[in-house]
């Protein structure tokens, strides 16, 4: 058991996504690494690194590499005054406040339990496919690191059987929001490089469908993005299949609610969020629909004073305008910057306990980057991009959001050798993942 209470708060945040990193790394430069250190900062993640959750369809595309944008949390730990605790959230204990890991890495997944005063729930959200049978045996999410290189690897796979003879290669995504419409477009972008070498037939051979349910792709966004994605995914060959309930998946592809079916031999789940089934083993928390923890504007669970949720696994309706809060990077960011600014505060002056002012979220757009084809933001009442060029204005701002979070997580001088660093690997790699 690893124990910091004894001589001053002991602060545990389990989740090191785009929240959880950011409220660790500025909590522990804070308070974790002075002299007299006023407080114990720890992160626990079940995974060794962090990375940016929303590059995840590019690595599964293999038209970015992880290994460079990885944040290896142990380094991060050292170097900015937290500790960083391997393993998977199992179980917490509210009466004596602890929680209990599960240290997935580790041969014989030993457990280990951590005390807290103040525990920061981050673990994020899965896709949900709502009880639909077969997709947990059939199909493919990419919630995670581990998952968007297994689905790399499953299409490397089809694709090297294709260079062998194989005719088609028929792939079908489910959802239409951002997600979705973001990987059918990586995903065709990465055949159309990989088309250079020595395969040119290769695009002509992909057919990749994108099914949604609701009456129009994107749905967050206005109707006319909506309408220019639609034509631009179709200009590429993909298959839209808008108002289109899935009712079964099974090996061959899936079934729909109006007797049809959309053949597939590579199926991905890109629809719905929920929040991770660990958090329905904590006896007494409220929790909303899709299972998020729900906070208060403070972010203090609504039961439990003593424990705070952030990002996608938490549910918070925005005190200025009733609306749920969404489940997006921007908002994990900006609850993490309003925590950690605030708590940090607290903890500074020996009071862990005060009260923490509310969160507001700044609603600051929206951005889609359908890869090098097209692209559009939103600005409040604005949208921007649309046509290739101006489409890349979108690929920017989705790009300059990464980098505002790197250049936090790692430094200015280090964050910017990094994004040099990237730029000269363009250079120099291929620009799809050919191993
Ligand atoms: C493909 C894709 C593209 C996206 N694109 C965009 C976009 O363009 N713009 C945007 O705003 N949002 C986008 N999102 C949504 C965005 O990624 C999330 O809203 C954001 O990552 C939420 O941050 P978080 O900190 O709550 O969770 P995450 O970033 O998901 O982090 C959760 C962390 O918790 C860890 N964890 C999970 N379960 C456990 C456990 N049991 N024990 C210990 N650790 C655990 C995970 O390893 C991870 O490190 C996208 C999502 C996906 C999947």
């Amino acid at each position: 058991m690893t124990d910091a209470r004894a001589d001053r708060p002991h602060v545990v945040i389990v989740g090191g996504g785009v929240a959880g990193i950011e409220v660790a790394t500025s909590l522990g430069r804070r308070v974790g690494r002075r002299v007299g250190r006023s407080a114990a900062v720890t992160l626990a993640d079940r995974s060794l690194s962090h990375v940016w959750k929303p590059m995840l369809h590019t690595f599964a595309a293999g038209t970015a590499r992880a290994d460079r944008q990885k944040v290896d949390f142990f380094a991060q730990a050292r170097r900015n005054g937290f500790r960083f605790q391997p393993g998977a959230l199992v179980a917490v204990d509210r009466a004596a406040r602890r929680v209990r890991l599960a240290v997935e890495e580790a041969e014989h997944r030993p457990e280990v339990e951590i005390a807290y005063d103040l525990l920061v729930l981050a673990v994020g959200s899965r896709a949900n496919d709502f009880g639909t049978p077969g997709v947990a045996e059939h199909c493919l999410t990419i919630d995670d690191l581990s998952e968007a290189e297994r689905f790399h690897r499953e299409v490397r796979r089809r694709l090297l059987a294709m260079l062998d003879g194989q005719r088609y290669l028929e792939i079908a995504i489910v959802g239409g929001g951002a997600t979705g419409v973001e990987l059918a477009a990586e995903l065709k972008h990465a055949i159309d490089l990989l088309s250079a070498y020595g395969a040119p037939d290769l695009p002509g051979r992909l057919r990749l469908a994108l099914i949604e349910s609701g009456a129009r792709l994107l749905p967050a966004f206005p109707e006319h993005v909506s309408r220019a994605a639609a034509a631009t995914l179709s200009g590429l060959g993909v298959e839209i299949r808008t108002g289109a309930t899935v009712t079964a998946a099974d090996a061959a592809g899936f079934a729909l609610k109006d007797g049809g079916r959309v053949p597939a031999a590579l199926k991905v789940w890109a629809a719905g969020v929920k929040a991770p089934d660990v958090l329905a083993g904590i006896d007494g928390l409220e929790r909303g629909r899709a299972g998020q923890l729900a906070v208060g504007p403070d972010l203090r669970t609504t039961r439990d004073p003593a424990i705070l949720a952030l990002g996608d696994c938490a549910g918070l309706a925005d005190p200025g305008t009733g609306r749920p809060v969404p489940a997006t990077a921007q908002a994990a960011h900006q609850q993490a910057r309003h925590l950690a600014r605030h708590l940090g505060r607290n903890l500074a002056a020996g009071r862990p306990d005060a009260p923490l002012p509310p969160f507001r979220y700044r609603e600051k757009g929206a951005v889609v980057s359908l890869a090098d084809f097209n692209g559009w933001g939103t600005l409040g009442r604005y949208t921007f991009g649309g046509g290739r060029l101006r489409g890349l204005s979108a690929r920017l701002a989705h790009d300059l959001l990464y980098r505002q979070h790197q250049l936090g997580l790692l430094g200015i001088p280090r964050g910017l050798a990094a994004w040099v660093l990237d730029d000269v690997d363009h250079l120099i790699s291929p620009p799809v993942r050919l191993d």
